[in-house]
């Protein structure tokens, strides 16, 4: 889990979907498509041929541009079996989920006929299995598709979801329900002629029901006629009903019903219908969202320039001119992504990587764990060329996380996650570690850092990736032979530094913290502080237990940088000469006045 959540597979850190490894990836047309390619992201398989098989498929598409263009046309907007299965498995589908389901099975069935036409022209096993499969339940559409009207109520309660012409009984039911408004209209011209007021209406509303309205000032005339019942006066009309009326009303009010019960009869016939085939439209709906899934696989693969990763049983993770594909998305076209290398194999299968801040080396540790996971969902990776030996398990811990809801800090949360990496990988892992030991005091971060590179070189003996800001452990290359140093490269331009984003053999030579710090805008009092500072520990004028005694926690507050950072200011060395006990009460006094007069002019 804290795998799935560092690498941001299909959410960030801050929960949003976009910058996520998923929403970079995602070109599916369907909801069902989707959901199939963030399952296959979130638990990549270890099973060789699977993953060859669904690379093989997207090979094919890739071969067969012209039919992927048309599935993923065929696809663009099909209905989700699936959800509206389970609606109507739970009582709680309506007549669309009806039309919808047999929408899809048609289309089901014209993207297997278009496949079945190119599959077995070019002898593809898995495409004529998948086409079989979105056309197994196709029947059930030539059935249900004569029943269902155009136009669908979003409730069976509101009836009239029924295809005139399908069900003989329930076609009567509604000739008799029409039949009466035919019969009302022509009880409105009867009741005008009688009454000689041709204006008179029959109207209907919720809380009188049918009723005849007048003009108020016809009221007199209808009120004169004891067949006229009054009901209501308002200021413009007055109402009325008659037994006949009344009669006339509740004969359709019981055909509208019959017919309603009718119909609702129909549709429990035809979920239950649908029901009794649920396995194969779950078949057919599976069939649909794989063809999603490698379709739009295909066209990442072309517009992005992915490539089929070759996947071997051994140890190796060799990749050439790899990508980070969320990075290299959100830079656009105006700023190139620069590619990197990645190689690990049986003799050199731990990479140690160095460099400064912002150079990019989360990014490439990140783009090597993504690479992995795509290539292991089945899919094609941002790369010129990747030769994967399958990994049972990815370990990667990137980035501090606070779980302080939890009650543990941020150095806690690290040394849990990396206890977890070191008790559970296996030599076929690949683990990747950004900065381990951190969050807590120099020397036992480091301490932490080196026992477990050890530990994961001689131990467990997997391919890993760690990046560290701790030069001392370059050195463990001389003990570790599976062990070599890579570096993020910078360039130093007039005082400045330039990242170049690319990964070369190698240690870096410099941390350039501080200049990463002016980059972002830091005082420029504190800069000019830090550089001396640095140059001054960088010189070993400040002994180890010092440099210690200067991490911010624990340490005495720093003297205010004064006007001249390169040494102790006049001030500064006049008090440094003063010896106290040899001053006389008239001295001392003057001295005061001295350094009032140095201060003032400093
Ligand atoms: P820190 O140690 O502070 O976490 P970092 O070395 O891990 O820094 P990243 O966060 O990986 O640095 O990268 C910083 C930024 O540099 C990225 O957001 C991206 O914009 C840019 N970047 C990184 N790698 C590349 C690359 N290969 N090509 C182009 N730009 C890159």
């Amino acid at each position: 889990t804290a795998t799935r959540r560092s690498l941001e597979l299909t959410k960030t850190l801050t929960e949003a979907r976009t910058g996520s490894l998923l929403h970079a990836v995602d070109k599916t047309r369907t909801a069902a498509g989707a959901r199939l390619l963030a399952t296959r992201i979130s638990a990549p398989v270890t099973d060789r041929k699977v993953i060859e098989g669904r690379l093989d498929l997207v090979s094919w598409f890739l071969r067969n541009d012209a039919t992927s263009s048309d599935i993923v046309a065929l696809l663009n907007g099909t209905p989700d079996i699936e959800r509206c299965l389970s609606r109507l498995a739970a009582s709680r589908g309506g007549p669309r989920d009806l039309l919808a389901i047999c929408r899809a099975l048609v289309i089901g069935k014209d993207i297997s006929m278009r496949l079945l036409l190119q599959g077995i022209d070019n002898n593809a096993p898995d495409i004529v299995s998948l086409a079989n499969d979105a056309r197994c339940a196709a029947s059930l559409a030539d059935s249900l598709m004569p029943a269902l009207a155009d136009e669908m109520p979003l409730l069976a309660r509101d009836g009239n979801f029924i295809r005139a012409g399908y069900h003989s009984a329930l076609d009567e039911i509604r000739q008799m329900r029409d039949e009466s408004r035919h019969l009302i209209v022509a009880l409105q011209a009867d009741y005008a002629a009688q009454t000689g007021v041709s204006s008179l209406k029959i109207k209907h509303n919720n809380v009188l029901g049918y009723h005849i309205e007048v003009r108020s000032l016809h009221g007199d005339k209808l009120m004169a006629d004891p067949q006229f019942i009054h009901r209501q006066t308002t200021a413009q009309a007055v109402r009325f009903t008659t037994t006949e009326l009344a009669e006339m009303e509740k004969q359709m009010a019981s055909a509208s019903d019959r017919a309603l019960a009718y119909e609702l009869k129909i549709f429990d016939e035809l979920v239950a219908i649908i029901l009794a085939r649920s396995s194969e439209l779950e078949q057919t709906a599976l069939a649909l969202a794989a063809l999603d899934v490698a379709t739009a696989s295909a066209k990442l693969a072309s517009e992005f320039y992915y490539c089929r990763p070759i996947m071997a049983d051994d140890t190796r993770f060799i990749v050439l001119g790899g990508r980070h594909p969320v990075v290299e998305q959100a830079l656009g076209d105006s700023t190139p992504f620069i590619a990197n290398d990645c190689n690990l194999k049986d003799s050199v299968h731990l990479w140690l990587l160095t460099g400064p801040n912002m150079a990019g080396k989360s990014t490439f540790l990140r783009q090597n764990a993504h690479i992995a996971i795509l290539a292991q969902a089945g899919l094609f990776v941002p790369a010129e060329r990747a030769e994967i030996g399958i990994v049972d398990r990815l370990f990667s811990r990137v980035g501090a996380s606070d779980d302080l809801a939890r009650g543990r800090s941020t150095f806690m949360v690290e040394m849990v996650e990396t206890a977890t990496i070191l008790n559970q990988s296996t030599n076929k892992s690949l683990v990747i570690l950004d900065e381990i030991g951190r969050g807590t005091a120099t020397w036992d971060g480091l301490a932490i850092a080196w026992a477990c590179l050890e530990y994961l070189h001689n131990v467990i003996g997997c391919r890993a990736l760690f990046a560290t800001h701790y030069h001392e452990l370059t050195s463990l290359t001389v003990r570790l032979s599976g062990l070599t140093c890579h570096a993020m490269q910078v360039k130093e331009w007039q005082g400045d530094i330039v990242f170049l984003h690319e990964v070369s053999e190698g240690a870096a030579d410099k941390s350039y913290g501080v200049h990463v710090a002016k980059l972002a805008g830091l005082p420029p009092s504190v800069i000019k502080r830090a550089s001396y500072l640095l140059a001054k520990m960088e010189t070993g004028a400040l002994s180890d237990r010092n440099i210690d005694g200067l991490l911010p926690l624990f340490a005495p507050p720093l003297p205010e940088p004064q006007a001249s950072d390169e040494g102790p200011s006049a001030l500064e060395s006049m008090i440094e000469k003063i010896n106290p006990d040899s001053l006389s009460p008239r001295e001392a006094l003057a001295l005061i006045y001295e350094l009032k007069a140095l201060d003032a002019k400093s």
